[in-house]
């Protein structure tokens, strides 16, 4: 079946639509990249626009609204200048608990996010890859294919430049957004031309009053507004993502993947290779040849093919892309082998599900180093594995009693840091010649950490100074 991109529906919001005829109040809350570039945006668009931040705004940013005349405030808010806004583009990271946010409901001002802002500006083909892990793997991996093939792509979303700064200054044909959950939930008129599901599995759970199935919902705003000439790519032996197809049954045209071939599988893994049937053409690739290791990173690679062959990528220009991806970093990233132990950063394991992929796909005993500020983790996940690979924990956090009231007694070797440095001396005196350490910690770093990457960072460091 041939995928033809339908029109993009045009947004019925007045606002956007009088613009820049009017000129109408956007107020921007949040002044980090998306704010910054929405803010851009809608200043070349004609609208009066105001940005607010409870913190402080980076001085970059700062050069950049003062560049556009955008006016700003940061260490706290101006109601009276944002509860008459026109509409309002709230950054991911605020949370829709904050007092600010219910007096901006209380008015009836609709809530929007960058992406649905900036995606009423732009024609380009959208292809948007959400989940709850995978997301940054997949939506790099995704650039890269397109990218090298020849096509005139952007990169945005959770990732890089913001969306929003790309369609104020660029004009590419196709995006490649990678979308959070918070970023969904602000999402109404925007449509995926490709949308791709990973996985749902808790996360955030803490921002969604410990209700799994309002995360569930935000993930499945993906498929709002695709016709049937859109495509819903999604991992089929997900549970939880099988049951909300059940319940919404999606307009798009289905392109389930799987990791053996079964059911409606279009992309899966056959005698080693991996098999992807789109378009009554059947492409496939030894998994040995696959930049991406791991079980896991197969859902990534599977998932960017099928991606690649609905916009006729070429089996060489495809597979060429597979094998010779570089990753990300933070991901599963190798960084040393010292005296026999392999040393791996995983610090963007932020979660329990995303450690489970990083130990199942461990070959050695490991010394696991994990612990951080936790979201509502249940370790009961990553409990057999434990038992069966792990060499030795070490709790790395401010407050480490929740680690210790379900893994003590399950493994012989734990130990309590409350460094990077003191992590990895440990790790460097438990591991033995032919194991891994491995960071994945299942947990944000923010209690030790300015981010997972600051968390990263020093780990290599430290590894690199062993
Ligand atoms: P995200 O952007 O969704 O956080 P990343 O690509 O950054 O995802 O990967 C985060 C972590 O999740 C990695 O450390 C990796 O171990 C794990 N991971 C990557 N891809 C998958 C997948 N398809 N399913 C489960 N876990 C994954």
């Amino acid at each position: 079946m041939g995928l033809i991109f339908n029109r993009k529906k045009k947004p019925n919001v007045n606002l956007a639509d009088a613009a820049p005829l009017v000129l109408q109040r956007l107020v921007v809350l949040g002044g980090g990249e998306s704010g910054v570039g929405a803010a851009v945006l809608a200043k070349k668009k004609g609208f009066a626009v105001f940005l607010s931040d409870s913190g402080g705004i980076k001085p970059e940013y700062k050069t950049v609204l003062e560049q556009y005349s955008v006016e700003y405030e940061e260490n706290g808010h101006t109601e009276t200048k944002i509860l008459n806004a026109g509409e309002v583009v709230k950054s991911p990271g605020i949370s829709d608990a904050a007092p600010l946010m219910q007096k901006i409901r209380a008015k009836g001002i609709r809530v929007i996010s960058e992406i649905e802002f900036a995606g009423r500006y732009t024609n380009a083909k959208m292809i948007c890859i959400t989940g709850s892990n995978g997301k940054t793997t997949t939506t790099s991996l995704i650039y890269h294919i397109l990218k090298s093939a020849g096509l005139n792509v952007g990169l945005g979303g959770n990732i890089g430049k913001s969306f929003a700064l790309q369609v104020a200054e660029g004009n590419y044909d196709y995006y490649v957004l990678e979308m959070s959950s918070f970023q969904l939930e602000g999402v109404y008129d925007f449509k995926a031309d490709i949308a791709v599901l990973m996985n749902i599995t808790p996360d955030h759970l803490d921002r969604y009053d410990h209700n799994m199935q309002n995360y569930v919902d935000a993930k499945m705003r993906i498929v709002r507004n695709q016709q049937v000439d859109d495509a819903f790519i999604y991992w089929m032996d997900d549970p939880i993502v099988t049951k909300e197809i059940e319940k919404l049954k999606p307009t798009a045209t289905l392109y389930p993947f799987a990791e053996s071939k079964h059911g409606d599988a279009l992309g899966y893994l056959e005698d080693r290779k991996m098999v992807i049937n789109v378009k009554e053409h059947r492409f496939d690739m030894e998994q040995e040849l696959l930049a991406l290791e791991g079980r896991h990173n197969l859902y990534n690679s599977l998932a960017s093919g099928i991606v690649a062959k609905l916009l006729d990528i070429s089996d060489e220009n495809l597979r060429q892309s597979l094998a010779d991806f570089k990753g990300v970093p933070h991901r599963l990233e190798k960084v040393a082998v010292v005296k026999g132990v392999q040393y791996i950063n995983d610090s963007k394991a932020t979660n329990v599900n995303s450690c489970w992929y990083a130990l199942q796909s461990m070959r050695t005993k490991v010394v696991l180093i994990l612990g951080g500020t936790d979201k509502g983790n249940d370790y009961s996940e990553i409990e057999d594995l434990v038992r069966t690979k792990a060499r030795a924990l070490i709790f790395m956090g401010k407050d480490n009693s929740k680690l210790h009231a379900f893994f003590d007694g399950k493994t012989d070797a734990i130990e309590d840091v409350a460094s990077m440095q003191e992590a990895v001396a440990k790790a460097y005196r438990l591991a033995q010649k032919g194991d891994t350490v491995l960071l994945s910690p299942c947990c944000a770093s923010f209690d030790l950490f300015k981010n997972y990457e600051d968390r990263g960072d020093q780990f290599k460091e430290c590894v690199r100074k062993l």
